[in-house]
């Protein structure tokens, strides 16, 4: 049985022209088709099957509507905007170890289509989730050859780019470094300043920590490198 989670409900397959419109984070191409699904929850029907399943998309964001309930109400255009950014790579012998943009030097570095940096990926996330958009690897698919050994600059800006014309700017962010070898600390500081060059963003508002994984699991084995990010975004 199709299960509407608000009062409001279309069934459709792709969204309404009017709902892009009517949305409060409208990017461009397929990033508006994107976002508008990203505010929708969606089940599906299997009551019959001899028919095909229907998409009951409910409402619960981008829809503006009259407001009759709470839970039809249209989405507010946020002052502030959270989110939260994972990545994690496995590191194997004869590639360069890059983090944050900065070149590391360490045995081994990460296996990856593009160049596997994996603070940047999550920092990348981390605003994408804030925006409410799809993650980096739906944005740049690593199917796609275009982004083989791309610098992961790249996708930053993008992000970066999107988070500007969705009128937000950034408050201030919060990553977390997770290996074993090698220390980070001699080069943190070289790291923080691409970020903040990358972000465009003030020293003070940008923090990275870094620890080790106690020596357990492949993260604290030296076999794969993660990293966290929180990311505050303000409207302009
Ligand atoms: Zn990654």
């Amino acid at each position: 049985m199709a299960m509407a989670t608000a009062s409001l409900y279309y069934t459709a397959s792709l969204p309404k022209k009017s709902l892009l419109k009517q949305s409060p984070l409208h990017f461009p191409g397929a990033c508006v088709v994107r976002s508008a699904f990203s505010s929708l929850k969606i089940t599906t029907s299997s009551s019959s099957s001899s028919s095909p399943p229907t998409v009951v998309v409910a409402a619960t964001s981008a829809v503006e509507a009259e407001p009759q309930t709470a839970a039809a109400a249209p989405a507010k255009v946020l002052p502030f905007r959270v989110g939260h950014g994972f990545d994690l790579h496995r590191l194997e012998p004869g590639y360069p170890l890059i983090i944050g943009g900065i070149n590391i030097p360490h045995d081994r570095g990460c296996e990856a289509h593009s160049d596997g940096d994996v603070l940047l990926h999550c920092v990348v996330d981390a605003i994408l989730g804030a925006l409410g958009l799809p993650d980096i690897g739906q944005i740049f698919p690593d199917t796609d050859p275009k982004w083989k050994g791309a610098a992961s600059s790249v996708f930053m800006k993008e992000a970066v780019r999107l988070m500007h014309e969705a009128g937000y700017e950034l408050g201030n962010l919060d990553a977390t470094l997770i290996l074993q070898r090698p220390k980070v600390s001699p080069h943190k500081e070289a790291i923080r300043s691409n970020l903040c060059k990358l972000l465009g963003a003030d020293p003070s508002v940008v923090n990275l920590k870094a620890k080790t994984h106690e020596k357990v699991d492949s993260l604290g084995e030296n076999r794969s490198i993660a990293a966290h990010t929180v990311v505050l975004l303000m409207r302009k």
